[in-house]
């Protein structure tokens, strides 16, 4: 483990270097993620969590009453609404950045529902997870060390439960135990920022019974424990990293990276376990994990300014910026785009105070930001492949731009508006492709599809909250249909929150 801070964009790489991971990419085991030039980009995205850091205090970090300094915002616990607020905003700003996921969120969402819940179990039971989840903490600001978020079980059979799958290592779960710890077994799906983060907190996937306690297990996991093994997931186009072609990648400098996490008889030492088999808290978990998670989606707005900025680029090469449909197009994305930013920042500024004393967004609106983010990136992108024409697929590799024959023919041929050059239209096309259907759509759009879960997760939260009976008296009360006047008053919890603001301290 590291001996001293990370203080450099330099320090992090280092820091990533000489682990003894098992990995696997293409068939084969990786010696050296950090020069991989398929996995390179997606440490420079988080390298560029540091950076910010370093250039934008106000932005990137937040003092921390833990560990009594200023620390990087990824492993800041909010202790007022604003944390919440600056996250949203450091999101975008990242999200422009890189023009991919960055992938710091997981585990920034996650020290945060972890603070409140092991508080809360140990109000209950008497045990010592709060503590044992403080003292990690305060070691990781200090160190400040990257922490990924792993939640999402492979799940086999979704229609059942942990418990009555024929393989119950589809689910993590606590296998053995002894006086030190736990050993666990099983595998996280989808990872994003795994073998460039040095820790991982493992948390449950869903509301457990009674018959899942041995799922029912939270605890932070080196990345380079011995018993773990990472198969790393492909994305479409990520090969073009290989073939020596700046051009074609789209963006040659960033990408996010998932990967298969397979735990064999892991062992974890009593100190790092945030929740130990009591099933009734993996529920409340995961509900907050996922309100932080949902509104940090806001992330994709910034991602959405590229591709609207790519999208104007691609108007002016062609020489139609001043066409009507054209604006009113990028209009269109910008609409969609703030609206996403929007509900995403007013759920954080809707923030309540949690027995623990961490600051809580809130729930519809964060389930509102992420059902748009399910959504609007699609339309964005049908906007965006709209405008830019179809060269963005049908344009030759950049090694024909620079071959003797080709190269001139394709000068010749694919000139737009006067002055711009051709190799300046083709990269943005690229970076179009890039985002909508090359390497970064896996970010763009399928990771705003299913990351924080699939669509109908935030629908069955926002019928639950939607409060349908009270919206119904209000309607009763205006048409002059007798109500119980009594019902009217009650204010359900939701909007106590939303127009009362001394309820925010209340919980
Ligand atoms: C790019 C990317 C990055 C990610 N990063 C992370 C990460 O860092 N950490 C992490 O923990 N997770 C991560 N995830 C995982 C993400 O949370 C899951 O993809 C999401 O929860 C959906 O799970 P799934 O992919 O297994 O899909 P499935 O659960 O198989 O869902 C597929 C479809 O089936 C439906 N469905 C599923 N179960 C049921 C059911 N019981 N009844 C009815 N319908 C059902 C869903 O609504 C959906 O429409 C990431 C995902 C992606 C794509």
């Amino acid at each position: 483990m590291l001996e001293k801070p990370i203080q450099s964009v330099e320090d992090y790489k280092q820091s990533l270097r000489n682990r003894k991971l098992k990995v696997y990419f293409f068939g084969e085991l990786v010696k050296n993620i950090v020069d991989h030039p398929v996995i390179a980009p997606s440490i420079n995205a988080v390298s560029k969590t540091y950076e910010l850091a370093f250039e934008d205090e106000e932005l990137a970090t937040a003092y921390s009453s833990i560990s009594d300094k200023k620390i990087n915002r990824f492993l800041h616990v909010a202790e007022k609404p604003e944390d919440l607020v600056f996250q949203n905003k450091m999101q975008r700003r990242l999200g422009q950045l890189t023009g991919t996921c960055f992938q710091r969120c997981v585990g920034m969402d996650a020290i945060n529902s972890l603070h409140s819940i092991t508080y809360e179990i140990d109000e209950k039971y008497g045990t010592n997870y709060h503590k044992n989840f403080l003292s990690f903490l305060k070691m990781a600001q200090e160190l400040n060390i990257v922490i990924g978020g792993a939640m999402t079980d492979p799940k086999g059979d979704r229609s059942k439960k942990p418990f009555e799958q024929e393989d119950p290592d589809l689910h993590v779960h606590v296998v053995d135990r002894d006086e030190k710890g736990v050993f666990i077994s099983g595998a996280k799906a989808h990872q994003t920022g795994c073998l460039n983060s040095h820790w991982l907190l493992v948390m449950p996937n869903g509301s457990l019974t009674e018959q899942d306690k041995d799922f029912a297990f939270s605890g932070a996991v080196p990345v380079d424990d011995p018993n773990i093994t990472y198969i790393y997931g492909r994305q479409s186009n990520d090969l073009r990293h290989l073939d020596g072609s700046e051009i074609d990648t789209g963006n040659f400098s960033y990408s996010g990276q998932e990967a298969l996490i397979v735990f064999d008889r892991v062992f974890v030492p009593c100190e790092r376990v945030f929740l130990d088999g009591q099933y009734e808290f993996a529920g409340t978990l995961v509900e907050r994990f996922t309100n932080y998670h949902r509104r940090s989606y806001v992330c994709k707005s910034g991602l959405g300014d590229v591709l609207i900025g790519a999208t104007a680029t691609a108007a002016d090469y062609n020489g139609v910026p001043n066409a009507s449909h054209i604006k009113d197009k990028l209009v269109e994305m910008t609409h969609l785009n703030e609206t996403i930013y929007g509900t995403g920042i007013s759920s954080s500024n809707q923030a309540y105070r949690l027995k623990s004393g961490a600051w809580m967004c809130d729930d519809v609106l964060a389930n509102v930001c992420k059902q748009h983010v399910t959504r609007f990136p699609y339309e964005m992108g049908r906007l965006a492949q709209d405008i830019a024409g179809g060269l963005m697929v049908t344009l030759p590799s950049e090694k024909d731009f620079n071959h003797d024959v080709a190269g001139p023919l394709l000068e010749k041929y694919f000139k737009g508006r006067k002055g711009v050059p051709v190799k300046h239209r083709a990269r943005i096309f690229r970076l179009i492709e890039n985002m909508t259907l090359g390497r970064n759509a896996v970010a763009y759009l399928t990771e705003s599809m299913h990351g924080a879960g699939s669509p109908q997760a935030q629908r069955i939260v926002l019928f639950r909250k939607m409060d349908i009976a009270y919206k119904k008296l209000l309607s009763q009360n205006l048409a002059g249909i007798p109500i119980d006047r009594k019902e009217l008053v009650k204010f359900p919890e939701y909007y106590k929150r939303v127009f009362n603001k001394s309820m925010r301290d209340e919980k």
